[in-house]
C-alpha cells in the first residue's frame, strides 16, 4: 500500500482477501497496522541467538488483537441489519465488541466470569456502554449461554465461534508478511478459546497461495499449564491460571488449533504461571514493554524452546503480545515487587532516596 496514503482499517486494505463487497458497510475504529518491535536486548537476557520480533497488537484501538476480528464481526451485523450483538469473554472479547458496537450505534450485551476479569478490560466494557452481565460461572458456561442465545436467532453472536472473527484477526498475518517480506521462521501466541492461532494459519497459508510470501512458520502455540485442554487432549472443567485472558477449559476453536500445529510442524504446550510472570517482568524490565500476563506465555515458551534446542541461531521468530499491560495493572503492581517511596517533600528525602 502507497504509504502516503492513510491507513484505512484491516477491511479496507485487504478486503480481496475477506467476505466483503464494495456495499458493506464498514465499521472501522482503524485497527491494525501494529508495530512489529524487536527485541534483542530480552533475546539475549533468555541466552536465544535469533532475531525476535513482537507483533504490538495493544496499539488496536481498544488495545487488544480482538479489534481485528471484531471491526469484520460488527460490519457483517450491520450488514445482516442486526440489532443486538453478544458475546461472552475473559475480558478483551466484551471490550472490542463493545466499542464497535457504539460505533455502529448497535446494542451490545457481554458475558463475562464474575470475579475473573482484568480491571482494564471491564472499565472498558461499562464506559462503552454495554450491557454488562457477570455469570456465576466461567467463561466456559459464559459461552455455552451465548451460543444458546444465538441458536434461538434474535441475536448475532461475535465471538469466534463466528467464523468471520476469524477472517478479521488472520489480518494479523498478512502484516506480518508484508513487514517482513516473508513469513518468519516461527510464530509463537498465546492459545485460550484458539481463534487467533488458527486465524493466524490460515493468513499465512492465504498469503503463500497467493504468492505474497515464500514459507510458511511452524506455528507455536502456549497455553497455561492450569488451562490448557489442547496439551491435555480433553477439556479442563475448572481452568485457572493468572492469565485470564487464556482461562479457557474447552477451547471452541479446538480443531483449528491442532490443524495448525500439526500442519506446520509446530506445537501446542503449556507454561505455568511463575513462568508466565517471569517472563512477563523480563520483558518489562529489558524492553519497556508491557504487556498483559498471557502474551507472555509464548515468551516463557521461548525460553522452553531454547532449552530444547529448537531455535536455530539466526532464526526469525515472531510472537504476538495479543493485549496491553494496563488491561491488568493489578498483576503489574502485584509483580512489580515494590511499591512508590513516600518521603517529605524535600529534594534531601529525594536524595536519601537515591542513595546520594
Ligand atoms: C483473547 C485473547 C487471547 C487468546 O486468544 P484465542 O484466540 O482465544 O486463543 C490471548 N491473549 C489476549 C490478551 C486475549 O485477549
Amino acid at each position: 500500500m502507497n504509504s502516503a496514503q492513510p491507513w484505512p482499517g484491516v477491511i479496507r486494505r485487504y478486503a480481496s482477501f475477506l467476505p466483503v463487497t464494495a456495499e458493506t458497510p464498514v465499521v472501522t475504529l482503524l485497527e491494525g497496522n501494529t508495530p512489529l518491535i524487536p527485541v534483542p536486548a530480552f533475546v539475549s537476557a533468555i541466552g536465544g541467538r535469533f532475531d525476535l520480533r513482537l507483533k504490538y497488537e495493544a496499539m488496536n484501538p481498544t488495545c487488544s488483537f480482538k479489534d481485528r476480528g471484531m471491526t469484520m464481526a460488527i460490519t457483517k451485523a450491520r450488514e445482516r441489519g442486526a440489532k443486538v450483538v453478544v458475546c461472552a469473554s475473559t475480558g478483551n472479547t466484551s471490550a472490542s465488541a463493545a466499542a464497535y458496537a457504539a460505533r455502529a450505534g448497535l446494542k451490545c450485551v457481554v458475558l463475562l466470569p464474575k470475579g475473573k476479569i482484568a480491571m482494564g478490560k471491564l472499565s472498558q466494557a461499562l464506559l462503552y456502554g454495554a450491557t454488562t452481565v457477570s455469570i456465576e460461572g466461567n467463561f466456559d458456561d459464559a459461552l455455552r449461554i451465548v451460543r444458546e442465545l444465538g441458536e434461538a436467532g434474535q441475536v448475532e453472536v461475535v465471538n469466534s465461534v463466528n467464523p468471520v472473527r476469524i477472517e478479521g484477526q488472520k489480518t494479523a498475518a498478512f502484516e506480518i508478511c508484508d513487514a517482513l517480506g516473508d513469513a518468519p521462521d516461527f510464530h509463537f501466541l498465546p492459545v485460550g478459546n484458539a481463534g487467533n492461532i488458527t486465524a493466524y494459519w490460515k493468513g499465512f497459508r492465504e498469503y503463500a497461495e497467493a504468492g505474497l510470501s515464500d514459507t510458511l512458520p511452524k506455528m507455536m502455540g502456549w497455553q497455561a499449564a492450569g488451562a490448557a485442554p489442547l496439551v491435555l487432549g480433553h477439556p479442563v472443567a475448572n481452568p485457572e491460571t493468572v492469565a485470564t485472558a487464556i482461562r479457557i477449559g474447552n477451547p471452541a476453536s479446538w480443531q483449528g488449533a491442532v490443524e495448525a500445529a500439526r500442519d506446520s510442524g509446530g506445537s501446542i504446550r503449556s507454561v505455568t504461571d511463575d513462568e508466565i510472570l517471569h517472563a512477563y517482568k523480563l520483558l518489562a524490565r529489558t524492553e519497556g514493554i508491557m504487556v498483559e500476563p498471557a502474551c507472555a506465555a509464548p515468551l516463557a515458551g521461548l525460553i522452553q524452546s531454547i532449552a530444547a534446542g529448537e531455535i536455530p541461531d539466526g532464526a526469525l521468530v515472531t510472537a504476538t503480545m495479543t493485549g496491553h499491560g494496563l488491561k491488568d495493572p493489578d498483576t503489574a503492581i502485584r509483580v512489580a515487587g515494590f511499591e512508590p517511596h513516600i518521603v517529605p517533600a524535600s529534594k534531601e528525602a529525594v536524595m536519601a532516596v537515591m542513595g546520594l
